[in-house]
């Protein structure tokens, strides 16, 4: 992992030292990666929180993916990683976390992340930060990746190598 460069500014030191960056993460890509990396250089405190859904599962169980968040993330002093269930906003209200952290692919992004993060404003008043997507993660997403891995699509650019190696033995490669 690069090295985390820390802000100095105004955005260090004061109103949200501790975020979370939420998701199903299953697997992890690079698109995940790149916004965790860059909300340790804004905040002084990142969480990363595995998401556990039980209507939507699979391939990779909580722990393996909390496995690979923790190897990808293991360069970053200020990134721990954390699985949860229920509302998040609860979460956030048991851990201290003083707002959320999402990554923003596209406009078809926005509107269901305005409507999540209009809704745990209200219900617990804790703000979203949206960080836009790098241009070339902007197309990748975890379905997509599974989606391509199944037919035997090279994904090796879009992944943490461990979670490529980690894929390629789930599909029995
Ligand atoms: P997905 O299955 O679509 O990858 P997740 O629930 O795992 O979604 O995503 C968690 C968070 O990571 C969301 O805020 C999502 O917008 C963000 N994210 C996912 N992929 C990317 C990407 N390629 N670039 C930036 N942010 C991303």
């Amino acid at each position: 992992a690069p090295p985390v460069r820390r802000c100095r500014g105004l955005l260090r030191s004061r109103t949200m030292p501790h975020v979370v960056c939420p998701g199903s993460f299953d697997p992890p890509t690079l698109g995940h990666l790149d916004i965790v990396r860059r909300a340790a250089q804004l905040f002084d405190r990142v969480t990363v929180a595995v998401l556990i859904n039980p209507d939507k599962s699979g391939p990779f169980t909580v722990d393996e993916r909390l496995d690979l968040l923790r190897v990808a993330g293991s360069g970053w002093a200020n990134v721990t990683v954390d699985s949860f269930d229920g509302l998040l906003v609860d979460y956030c209200r048991r851990n201290g976390i003083d707002a959320i952290v999402k990554g923003l692919r596209a406009v078809s992004d926005f509107e269901y992340e305005l409507q999540m993060a209009q809704m745990n404003a209200g219900l617990a008043g804790i703000d979203t930060v949206f960080i836009p997507a790098s241009p070339e993660h902007s197309f990748l997403s975890s379905s997509l990746v599974k989606q391509v891995a199944r037919y035997g699509g090279d994904v090796s650019a879009l992944l943490p190598a461990q979670v490529t190696a980690a894929l390629a033995r789930k599909l029995g490669r």
